[in-house]
């Protein structure tokens, strides 16, 4: 793999330092949209994203919990179409971290991702933050559904609503949407993992959305290394900031 440049392989060896230094459980990644670009799933937040060439509306107002109630049909024409990918595979990011995990480094792995990719390449302690398009529930009966059924069943309806084949209530994503509150033990359990790390890991997120600013304010270890290609407001607080790819950095 070609350096970027000396600096950005500098730190990147650097980072790959304090993970072998550190001590058992003591690695804690925190991830974001960046972690499965490379999974070929888009961040739908970035300026580029395509739902801008199709959409009417901000990808927050599609995806959020009034929208979803007024406009279902429309809701998950936008959430099949830009949210579910179901054939993604995880990438090298998400296997080295499987990896770790493994070896007893990686403690958790907190995600702001839906994808349930770090779960596919073998991680057990995943914090989603968001939920995951993997879940999916009848509102009325509480039926489950694989996301493979919700979008089969979005191109069966006439409306493009799924719904339940026993009780026909709206199968609703286990996705948490904009107005909607984060589930409370997921994010205790992430402040936990946070506060117990040695080594805190942020990739791919420019720490924008709520709650990752708020939640790194419980790293007490020692060293905060930030991944991602473009600044964040936080980098003036990061030990070590890394602009490349995180499939780079964690491909050794
Ligand atoms: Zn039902």
């Amino acid at each position: 793999m070609a350096a970027e440049n000396d600096e950005t392989e500098k730190a990147i060896e650097t980072l790959r330092r304090w993970i072998a230094e550190a001590p058992q459980g003591g690695v804690v990644f925190f991830g974001g949209a960046g972690v499965s670009t490379e999974s070929g799933i888009p961040d739908f937040r970035s300026p580029s994203g395509l739902f801008a060439q199709k959409y009417p509306y901000p990808a927050e107002v599609m995806i959020s919990r009034s929208f979803f109630d007024e406009h279902p049909s429309e809701f998950f024409d936008f959430y099949c179409d830009r949210m579910v990918f179901a054939d993604a595979k995880p990438n090298q990011a998400h296997r080295k971290l499987a990896d770790l995990e493994r070896k007893g480094i990686v403690r958790a792995v907190i995600t702001q991702n839906i994808d349930g990719l770090h779960q596919a390449a073998g991680s057990k302690t995943v914090y989603e933050l968001h939920g995951s398009v993997l879940r999916n529930f009848c509102m009325r009966c509480g039926d489950p559904y694989s996301a493979e059924q919700v979008l089969a069943l979005h191109g069966e309806a006439n409306d493009g609503i799924p719904r339940c084949g026993k009780c026909g209530g709206i199968v609703k994503p286990d996705v948490v949407l904009y107005e909607e509150a984060l589930d409370s033990s997921i994010l205790q359990a992430s402040v936990e993992a946070i506060a117990k790390a040695d080594v805190l890991v942020i990739a791919g997120t420019s720490l924008a959305v709520y709650p990752a600013a708020s939640l790194i304010d419980y790293f007490a270890g020692s060293r905060l290394a930030i991944i991602n290609r473009t600044p964040t407001p936080r980098d003036r607080h990061a030990d070590l900031c890394i602009a490349a790819n995180v499939g780079t950095v964690f491909d050794f």
